[in-house]
């Protein structure tokens, strides 16, 4: 659905976004497939095969034939391997290579991932790799206009200007942004960077996409990741999709769900909006936003009274369901419903159809994470599944669809401002673990910090970044405010309260960019000097491994070399670090080769040092040869039937324990009992001790993994353990002598895993899934009416928090903004979403030529009621005003897929400033070739009270006429 006429700059509105179209439409001209080819190639071929129903027979023309997949042609023509860099499904592509040049793409029909389909973003990646709007060499800001530079010139200026901030303010006067684009190894080595420069200030997307998914099913169950895979979807007989529109976001992971429901599996929807997912569904149930808890306690509230939870399921593996109970008691169908919205009956079929039609999946995403209640939410539904018993089995799960195609990888071993790699946390004991494994003296490391304290505690978050910068010092917890911050591989677009940003980008004394493109960063910010743009290449001109949302890791290889004056983001870690003097310490164990640190030395590194959550059997030789052997993986299974992998999961899915000479296959599903730990399967982890206030923590007799040596639930294995039980002298002398006062998580020899595991035991002991999380604000979820809420009568019995002092070193507010009622004033609620074209902030998605004709210009949806009491059309223009001040021009697109009383906007546009068209901001040529409207510059204030987590999904607004 788009607003304007496909092709045809008469008709668009924007005439400029009209003539750029065609710029780039000219510039592919003598590209190898043509717009139709491309269309039928895009899924736009898997949307229209899953559509194709619901067209008139004349839309449908036939499709040529293909060329096969493995004819590459002429000599000097090669086939590389790599993986659409768009979103966390993680499709393969075929690139075909001649003379260095990437001249075609196919579609991988060997991947168990995406078996033949790509979206229309991952069917235009070529065009990514190949950019024309990209940033082509460093660039400075002069009197307000972008001049070419050297990259000694950009490395000494900017290295300067930063050694000077460490000198004057200290290290932690520096914001880093580290990217979730980046693959592992860039962004495992950019959390080093970031802590040899001595500072936790540095954070990536996921912290304002899936933190509080991360958080709430680490809490509950001991890892923050999905549970399950898309393929697993198979074996469902029930999917709920709340707060998850996966046809728009993941497109081709409804491949794996449309089989399910083919044999079929019962499909429920939850969602404000009625989406291109829902159209699908069997029950579609629409829900007032902001009230995700009470809607699953409302479920909870029929299953326990008719009796449909899983009882033995329940005593055996979790704690505290009890306190859930009482909680939930509170829910009654009425209340339920004049909460929600969502009529009583509606609740009890949603429950009745999740409780009848076992294994039933839960599949979220930023609908429920991303709220001022995100991790409540994901844990409210993280206890469902487990009230169901459906945690732990095939066509169960909580299957939890990451954002970007690297987010899963770069939270897990990345750029945190609360842990380094691995989720190993910032304790004195975590950093003496990673000294040894990077080979530094803990004091040197320590030397780098402007304290111990400073080096303790996390640093501030992408999401607040910015008020870093403007709060007075006093109520900043650390000494100095931000005074520069270096954007490398994250748009700004994609975060909320975008006036405050640009106001504290101004304030600023140097603003960098890193990235391929020069991002909605490099025209925002209202400077006449002070910004640097430094272009790194895309994924496509580097090899690594990327994790995909089920945990799967795979490898990249390089398809082209770097284009223009792009250098790989390792390689300007490695430059910057030279500048800065610590280039030995970061590259200790990493071989070098013209000034590229070596990938497949970082990834060793990474391999011996991230036991925590089995990055360590993930070789770079192994994820190679699965690469190569995509076809031996069945597509249900994801386990490889025959050739080299035979037996191993598809991508290594994490925890893939034990060093890659153990040949773990991967955990294809998370806390699955019924098989041995040795062959994927593991038991929920015993991360928060033996007992609480006297009541047991870990599993119950019996309930243990398939051959496990221990019939009851056990504590995390460590040295002393080990020599209880009796099986010290099963180590190596070795082993033992690298194991001696260790545990599982910190003995680099992995000599206690092996044990363990040969044992039948979980490393990280066998414990119950938590329902109770007494370390929360809300142990057990309890409702709290959105900050801007409608609702107003709600407010006193279901208040938000007390606002907090320091919290990721900021004062963060809560009750106080909560207690001012806009609801007169803006009375629509604003809620916000993705559109299949683009991805993320969009710059990548806006700037190829392929899908800005799909998507041209940017628009909200208003219902038919709201619209003609306004007197306004579709394609008309409107202005989208939020209680922030901040207003919106964009089209106005009348639809009955929102409610009366709510409108719904996609966050993808950028590159205009309240009706101020950017472009002539941006370098030139490198603006995209679509732009529009930020939606985020018109969001308000709320933050997770858990991950601070930014809140995009309700808020209030009014609609106007231009
Ligand atoms: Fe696959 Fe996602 Fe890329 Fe589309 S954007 S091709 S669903 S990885």
């Amino acid at each position: 659905m788009t607003l304007v006429k496909k092709s045809s700059s008469t008709n668009n509105a924007n005439h400029a976004q009209g003539g750029s179209l065609r710029k780039g439409l000219n510039r592919i001209a003598t590209a190898t497939i043509n717009r139709r080819g491309f269309l039928i190639r895009a899924g736009v071929t898997a949307g229209a095969g899953l559509m194709a129903r619901h067209l008139p027979f004349n839309v449908i023309e036939p499709a040529a034939a293909a060329e096969p997949v493995n004819t590459v042609g002429p000599a000097n023509t090669e086939l590389k391997h790599t993986v659409c860099s768009h979103c966390s499904v993680g499709c393969s592509v075929d690139a075909i290579v001649h003379n260095g040049v990437w001249v075609r793409q196919e579609t991988a029909f060997d991947s168990p991932l995406n078996m033949g389909a790509h979206c229309a973003k991952g069917a235009s990646v070529r065009e990514h790799g190949h950019g024309e709007h990209r940033l082509r060499y460093p660039m400075k800001l002069v009197n307000g206009k972008y001049q070419r530079i050297s990259w000694d010139q950009a490395l000494n200026e900017v290295g300067d200007k930063l050694l000077q901030l460490r000198q004057q303010a200290g290290p932690d006067s520096i914001f880093w942004i580290g990217s979730s684009k980046h693959n592992n190894e860039q962004a495992y080595l950019m959390r080093k960077f970031v802590s040899m420069w001595g500072s936790n200030n540095t954070d990536h997307q996921a912290r304002i996409c899936h933190s509080t998914t991360v958080a709430g099913v680490a809490q509950t169950y001991g890892y923050g990741a999905m549970t399950n895979s898309f393929n697993d979807l198979h074996n469902s007989k029930a999917v709920l999709f709340i707060g998850s529109n996966p046809s728009e976001a993941h497109p081709i992971s409804m491949l794996h769900f449309l089989h399910a429901k083919e044999l079929g599996a019962k499909m429920i929807v939850v969602d404000p909006r009625f989406t291109r997912t829902a159209r699908f569904a069997h029950h579609y149930v629409r829900i007032r936003p902001g009230t995700d808890i009470a809607f699953v306690w409302g479920l909870l509230w029929h299953i326990f009274e008719n009796g449909w939870e899983d009882k033995e399921f329940i005593a055996a593996r979790t704690y505290g369901m009890e306190e859930v109970r009482r909680e939930v008691a509170k829910w009654t169908p009425q209340k339920v419903s004049d909460v929600t919205g969502v009529p009583e009956a509606a609740v009890r079929q949603a429950a009745e159809m999740l409780a009848k039609n076992r294994p039933s999946s839960v599949v979220w995403c930023m609908g429920i994470t991303q709220h001022h209640v995100g991790t409540a939410n994901v844990r409210s539904l993280s206890i469902l599944q487990l009230a169901l018993g459906n945690i732990g089995t095939a066509g169960g799960g909580a299957n939890i669809y990451r954002g970007h195609d690297n987010v899963q990888g770069a939270t897990d071993v990345g750029p945190n401002p609360d842990s380094l790699p691995g989720y190993y946390g910032l304790a004195e004991g975590a950093w003496k673990h990673f000294a040894k494994v990077w080979g530094v003296d803990y004091e040197w490391l320590l030397s780098r910090y402007g304290s111990k304290e400073l080096m303790e505690k996390p640093g501030t978050t992408v999401s607040r970044w910015f008020d870093g910068v403007l709060e007075k010092n006093d109520y900043v917890d650390q000494p100095s405010n931000f005074r520069a911050v270096v954007y490398w591989g994250h748009a700004p677009n994609s975060q909320t309260r975008l006036p405050d940003m640009k106001a504290a980008m101004q304030k600023l004394d140097m603003l960098v960019v890193i990235d391929p493109y020069p991002t909605m960063t490099a025209a925002m910010h209202g400077r006449k000097d002070g910004v640097y743009l430094l272009p790194a290449t895309t994924q496509f001109e580097t090899q690594g491994s990327c994790t995909a949302s089920n945990r799967s890791i795979q490898w990249r290889e390089r398809v082209i070399q770097p284009l223009f004056e792009c250098k790989t983001d390792h390689e300007i870690m490695y430059l910057f670090a030279k500048k800065f003097g610590f280039a030995d310490e970061l590259c200790r164990n990493i071989k070098v080769v013209n000034n590229e640190p070596v990938i497949e030395d970082i990834l060793r590194e990474i391999n011996r040092s991230c036991w925590t959550i089995g990055y360590t059997g993930c070789s770079p030789e192994r994820l190679k040869l699965h690469m190569h052997n995509k076809h031996t993986f069945n597509p249900t299974t994801l386990r490889a039937e025959h050739g080299p992998c035979k037996g191993d999961y598809y991508g290594l899915p994490w925890p893939c324990w034990g060093t890659p000479e153990m040949k773990h296959p991967g955990t294809p599903i998370l806390y699955d009992l019924s098989k041995p730990i040795s062959e994927g399967g593991l038991p929920f982890r015993a991360n928060w001790g033996v007992e609480y206030k006297g009541e047991s923590l870990l599993a119950a007799d019996g309930s243990t993994n398939m051959d496990s040596e221990i019939d009851t639930g056990y504590p995390e294995f460590d040295h002393i353990f080990l020599k209880r039980l009796g099986w010290w002298a099963e180590l190596t002398p070795e082993e033992q002598a690298a194991a001696e006062g260790k545990n599982w998580k910190t003995d680099l020899s992995g000599g206690i895993i092996r044990v363990a595991i040969k044992h039948g035991c979980a490393p990280y002991g066998n414990a119950r899934a938590r329902c109770h999380v007494w370390n929360f604000p809300d142990p057990v979820p309890v409702h709290r009416e959105p900050l801007m809420s409608p609702r107003r009568d709600l407010v006193k019995q279901y208040p938000t928090y007390d606002d907090k002092a320091a919290f990721w070193r900021l004062p963060t507010l809560y009750k106080s903004v909560q207690a001012k009622d806009f609801s007169q004033d803006y009375p629509l609620i604003m809620t916000s979403g993705r559109l299949v074209e683009y991805e993320g902030g969009g710059d990548e998605t806006r700037s190829n030529p392929w899908l800005a004709e799909l998507q041209q210009a940017m628009f909200v949806e208003i219902s038919p009621q709201d619209a003609m009491q306004i007197g306004v059309q579709t394609k008309e223009f409107v202005w989208v005003e939020t209680p922030s001040g901040a207003r919106l021009k964009v089209h106005a697109m009348v639809t009955p897929r929102v409610p009366q009383g709510t409108v719904w906007m996609p966050y993808h546009f950028g590159g205009w400033w309240m009706g101020e068209d950017l472009r002539k901001n941006y370098p030139d040529g490198a603006a995209p070739i679509v732009l529009g409207e930020a939606a985020n510059t018109g969001w308000t204030y709320g933050y997770d009270a858990v991950t601070m987590m930014q809140e995009t999904k309700v808020s209030l607004c009014r609609v106007v006429r231009v």
